[in-house]
């Protein structure tokens, strides 16, 4: 059960995905301890198959988009690992953590920065907003 004193309204929970390429080079675990290490507790954690009508629902801002078409078979292409990630400021927190989407330029030390060198295949994706994480916690977690 989700602890009653965070809420994705408030910016202090985040949903977050490690994406296919994370899981398939066995890097969950590190990725995870990173999180766990800066602080941030699980309210939810779960190895996922991503369906068609999931993935879609997820990504629906960037139907449209020259990437789409690609974005959608890389999230469903593998096992993702999806969590709940709760503490103060988690969402700001998480996206500091997790370094700018482009992988290959992100920062060095960031996750992003440290596993990745592709702008798509870019290890993890995290809520960038109160209203985001309320969306996506809902359609990932309904029962929280
Ligand atoms: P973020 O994941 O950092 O919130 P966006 O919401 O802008 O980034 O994009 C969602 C995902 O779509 C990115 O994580 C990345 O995998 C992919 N993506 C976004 N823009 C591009 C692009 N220009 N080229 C390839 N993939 C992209
Ligand atoms: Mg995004």
């Amino acid at each position: 059960m989700t602890d009653a004193t965070f809420s994705p309204a408030d910016g202090s929970q985040t949903l977050v995905i490690l994406k296919p390429d994370a899981v398939s080079r066995g890097l969950a675990g590190k990725i995870l301890d990173r999180y766990l290490t800066k602080g941030l507790t699980l309210a939810a954690l779960e190895l996922r198959h991503v369906d068609q009508q999931l993935a879609a629902a997820h990504y629906a801002e960037h139907e449209g988009r020259p990437y789409y078409p690609t974005l959608i078979q890389f999230i469903t292409s593998g096992p993702v690992v999806v969590m709940v990630l709760q503490g103060e400021r988690a969402i700001d927190i998480v996206r500091l953590l997790n370094g700018s989407t482009d992988a290959g330029l992100a920062a060095p030390g960031t996750i992003r920065g440290d596993f990745s060198i592709f702008y798509q295949r870019n290890v993890v994706h995290a809520s960038d907003s109160p209203a985001t994480a309320t969306r996506e916690i809902g359609l990932w977690f309904p029962q929280l």
